[in-house]
Order: structure tokens, then sequence, then C-alpha cells
């Protein structure tokens, strides 16, 4: 071993045959705020993506374009993009239906987002329609946008295990990808909704994804830290090749319609990993971790980052 060991940074020691840059996608003003007891203003969430760009975000999921009566928290996204007409950042964001669709535009979206359900189950419960009706409502969304000239991403929840059903067969997921990626959507986050997968369970489901035909390179991952696997499921995804990542700062979020779902894997977290691994991501991570200390502090709650939690401890220490 060489090199002193420097407290608040990671270990730097790269792996052969991972990959040498990756994309981290803020997910923490829609996927973490929406599922927040305390709903921000429209300006402090334009606040939030202000300071994360700062810290190097290049894609952050900037708001929902849903019924305010359903997700509060996501109420006057269109304000949120208002504020930030200048930031050099991508700012996606989720709209279910067509109705959202053109509220986004209206807004100056440029990319966009839409969900299906890998289980019938949760489809009922989250999207409020069976799989088939999503998905006939996802694909008007995902082709009237693509025609439109912008960029769709397709969410799948539910890829790995469900409450109610259970383990979730691989293809499950690849089947809806393969679909979406069909309608024009530039590529599919796969996500692990209640935190349930192993790393095993990663390899699995993206074989599954190869073995239709659907190239890595069209993957993210979404992960869930509910059983402190997120991580190590991330890992298991550098080893296949993905190479665009989901997480939120300050490990905000988690599913409201999904028992036992806690927090979204956390940014600083991630970055810690990648930092060590020697793989660029553009992104500052004690930025990243102050912006979470802020975020934390707005919203009056703990911080779930493992790393936030350490960094902090250690500047106690000293
Ligand atoms: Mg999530």
């Amino acid at each position: 071993m060489t090199g002193a060991l420097e407290l608040g940074l990671p270990m730097r020691r790269p792996r052969a045959g991972l990959p040498e840059r990756v994309t981290v996608w803020e997910v923490g003003p829609r996927d973490g705020l929406q599922a927040e007891p305390t709903a921000l203003e429209p300006a402090v969430r334009a606040e939030l993506i202000r300071r994360l760009a700062a810290a190097g975000a290049s894609v952050i999921e900037a708001g929902s374009f849903v019924r305010a009566d359903r997700v509060p928290q996501m109420a006057r996204s269109a304000e949120v993009l208002a504020a930030l007409g200048d930031l050099d950042a991508r700012l996606p964001v989720l709209t279910p239906n067509p109705r959202g669709l053109q509220d986004a535009i209206d807004a100056g979206a440029r990319e966009v987002a839409v969900f299906l359900s890998a289980t019938e189950t949760f489809s009922r419960a989250n999207l409020g329609a069976s799989m088939a009706d999503a998905e006939a409502a996802a694909e008007e969304v995902v082709r009237t946008a693509v025609d439109r000239g912008m960029r769709v991403r397709g969410y799948v929840s539910m890829v790995f295990g469900d409450p109610w059903e259970g383990a979730v067969e691989p293809d499950a997921s690849a089947r809806l990808s393969e679909r979406m990626l069909a309608w024009g959507v530039a590529e599919v986050s796969l996500g692990d909704t209640i935190g349930v997968a192993t790393p095993g369970a990663v390899a699995d489901v993206i074989a599954a994804h190869a073995a239709r035909g659907v190239p890595v390179d069209r993957l993210a991952l979404h992960m869930h830290d509910t059983y402190g696997q997120a991580l190590a499921n991330v890992y298991a995804g550098l080893e296949a090749g993905v190479r665009i990542f989901d997480s939120a700062v300050a490990g905000t979020g988690g599913c409201p319609f999904a028992r036992s779902a806690t927090g979204n894997l956390a940014t600083e977290d991630l970055l810690w990993m990648l930092d060590g691994l020697g793989i660029e991501h553009g992104m500052d991570l004690s930025a990243i971790a102050g912006t979470g200390d802020w975020l934390s502090a707005e919203l009056g709650r703990a911080t779930t980052s493992r790393v936030a939690r350490a960094l902090a401890g250690g500047k106690e220490a000293r």
C-alpha cells in the first residue's frame, strides 16, 4: 500500500474492468422530496437545484407534473423550472400522463420521464392503472415527447421485488424496457423501489435485458438502501458495464406507496465509492455533502447518508 490515508477522503484504489466515467443522475429534488413529509416551497427547491449544479451535478430531476392534491411536495414545479432558466444543467421532470406532459412543455421542460411498474399490484396502487393501461398511457406520452424532439427517460419500478407479489422475474422489467426503447426512450432506469435487490439479482436483471437485445449502455440503476445493499448493487452494475446511477442528496425519499421502503441511495455515499474507485463523475463530494447538510436543515431531519454522518463526526472530533 502506498499513500497516506487522509481522513475525510476515500482511499483511492482503482479497479481494472470498470467504467472510467459514469453519470450520476441526481433525483433528490424530485424522487427524494416527493416522499418527504415536509413540503418545500418552489424557491427552496430551485435553490437546492442551484446548489447541486454548483457542486457539479449535470443531470438533476427538477420536479413532477402531477396532481398537486396527490403529491403536494411537487406542487408548482413550473415555478421551479421558471426560476432556473439560466442554469447549465439538464433538468428532466416527471410527466406521468399527457396532461402532465403538456404542462411540462408549457413550463419549458426539454427532458421528461415516464414510469411503469414491473408488477400488477404496484401499478394499480401507485399509477392507479393496470399494467396494460399504464403502458398505453406511457406510450402516448413518450411518442408525443419524442416527436417534439424531447429526451425521454423511462423508469421501471419494482424491478427486483414487490411487497405484495414477492420476488419479480428479471424478464418482467426487461420486457418493459424493450418496449419503452422501441417507443423512443433514451434510457431506462431500473428501480429497486423497496431496496430488496442483492448484487446477483442486479447481474441477473442486466443479463435478462441483454437476452432481449437491450444494451447495458441504455440502462440506469436506481437503488434504495433499505437493507444496506445499494452500493453493493451499484458495484454489481459497474461490473456489468452500467454507466448511469441514480441517487439523492442526503438520501432523501423512499416510496410513499411501498411499505418498509426507505431512502434512495445517498449521492454522498455513491460519490465516496466512485472517488475511491477513481471513476470520474464530475461532481465535488465536499460540495455535495454541504448541500446535503443544507437540505437536511431545510427538511428538519437527519441525513441518511453514512458518508455525511462520518464527515460531520470527523469535524466534531477535530
Ligand atoms: Mg427512488
